[in-house]
């Protein structure tokens, strides 16, 4: 039977939700997540889009499941699906994803952090009052990220940090750093790395935009020359960073499914507008027809594969090696619809600036060439490919990296 007690507080938590919403998310964002991309790459927001990222900060919606104790919402899974519903009911969006404090750093803070650590950097992250990078990846650490050589060495009193990281997304407007560094360069290479918060204003540390080929510079090399850390400074234990470093990499791929998109326009809509309809009302080109339905059938399938894995998901946080399968089929689906949106919008779709474009058009050359970034950021597609044959169907072990 039903546990109808239960559903009805579900009921109760809905309306709740819904009269929130009503009061605080700004109609004139609606429909409008696509303004989180300029977030990301840009300066704190204000306006609209400012006031909304407060209310939803302070009522600890931006990260519903996080405990209230620190400021986050405090709800349960089913909840958190239910506001969720909500939010989409409403064309609203989660304000607080721009930036790692709330899809990564933060997670990992609650699984590894000290008291004292979650008491003084949570609830900055809830409310959106600072922004965190993530410093992994060097010059020579990518993939094979294990071979990192930013050093790290214990001075007595504190941390002297020598090194430097590239494709640092955000590190211009970040306020925290959450690095990966060689604590001991003589232990073998997975055994000798921590992690380490660092606070990013210090005359130490030097960051670098660099331009990514979609125009906007998302990113940085991050140059460390004597930055210092207090020694409590390390999240997780000494030298065990990688255990630490390889869950906030699951936290990330969880927030690289897609499941934070939005509504965006149906790509069937656009296509009628651009290619024209037949004689029965369906999109005029057939062979574009069939290949537009086969995408939808694939994103449609992708969203229900991420509703399961929610509905499923043990702990609050959803984060476990399946998300690299989730990461790399929310790959698939984004980069066919930016393919497909080029193929219909023809040459209007090859635009970069200038009047005989309109702002959409623009965007989806942008957007196309941003999107093959995501099979290369939080680990390249090949790379979940290799942890789904390792960790989820248990094949041989034949590399290092992951
Ligand atoms: C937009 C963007 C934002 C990013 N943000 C951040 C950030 O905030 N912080 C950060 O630390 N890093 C960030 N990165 C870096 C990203 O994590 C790395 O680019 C990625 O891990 C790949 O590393 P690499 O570029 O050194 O490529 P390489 O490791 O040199 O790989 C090159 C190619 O070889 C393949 N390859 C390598 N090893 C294997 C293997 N064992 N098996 C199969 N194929 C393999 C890869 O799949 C890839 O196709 C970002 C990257 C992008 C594009």
């Amino acid at each position: 039977m039903a546990d109808s007690g239960g559903d009805l507080a579900l009921e109760d938590f809905r309306a709740e939700a819904r009269a929130w919403l009503e009061a605080n998310f700004p109609p004139a964002l609606k429909d409008k997540a696509g303004l989180m991309a300029a977030v990301m790459d840009g300066p704190e927001p204000d306006g609209d889009l400012g006031r909304w990222k407060a209310a939803m900060g302070a009522k600890g919606w931006g990260t519903p499941t996080w405990p209230a104790e620190y400021g986050g919402g405090g709800l349960s899974g089913a909840q958190a699906r239910v506001l969720q519903q909500e939010m989409a009911r409403a064309g609203a969006f989660n304000p607080l994803t721009a930036g790692m404090g709330v899809t990564m750093i933060g997670p990992t803070i609650l699984d590894y952090g000290t008291e004292e650590q979650k008491r003084t950097h949570i609830p900055p992250i809830v409310k959106g009052e600072v922004r965190w990078c993530v410093g992994y990846s060097e010059p020579n650490a990518g993939s094979d990220l294990a071979s990192l050589q930013t050093r790290c060495e214990d001075k007595g009193d504190h941390w002297l940090i020598n090194g430097s990281k590239i494709w640092t997304s955000g590190a211009q407007y970040s306020q925290w750093c959450g690095a990966l560094v060689r604590t001991d360069p003589k232990a073998k290479k997975h055994e000798g790395i921590s992690f380490l918060l660092i606070d990013m204003r210090q005359p130490g540390i030097e960051t670098r935009p660099i331009k990514l080929i979609a125009g906007a510079s998302p990113f940085c090399e991050t140059f460390f020359t004597d930055a210092v850390a207090p020694k409590d400074a390390l999240l997780g234990q000494l030298n065990v960073g990688w255990t630490v470093g390889k869950r906030l990499l699951q936290h990330e791929r969880a927030s690289q499914t897609g499941g934070a998109m939005g509504r965006p326009t149906p790509l069937e809509d656009i296509a009628k507008a651009y290619v024209g309809v037949d004689a029965a009302g369906r999109i005029a080109d057939k062979d574009l027809r069939n290949r537009l339905t086969r995408h939808l059938m694939d994103a449609r399938v992708h969203g229900q594969t991420l509703a399961r894995a929610a509905a499923e998901a043990k702990g609050a946080s959803g984060a476990t090696n399946a998300a690299s399968v989730l990461k790399n089929s929310a790959t698939t689906v984004a980069q066919t619809r930016a393919e497909l949106m080029l193929e219909i919008m023809g040459t209007q779709g090859l635009g970069w600036e200038g009047e005989a474009f309109r702002a959409d058009e623009v965007d989806a050359v942008r957007s196309w060439l941003f999107g093959k970034a995501m099979s290369i950021y939080g680990g390249s597609a090949e790379i979940q490919n290799n942890i789904i044959s390792k960790r989820i169907l248990g094949l041989p072990d034949t590399t290092q990296s992951a």
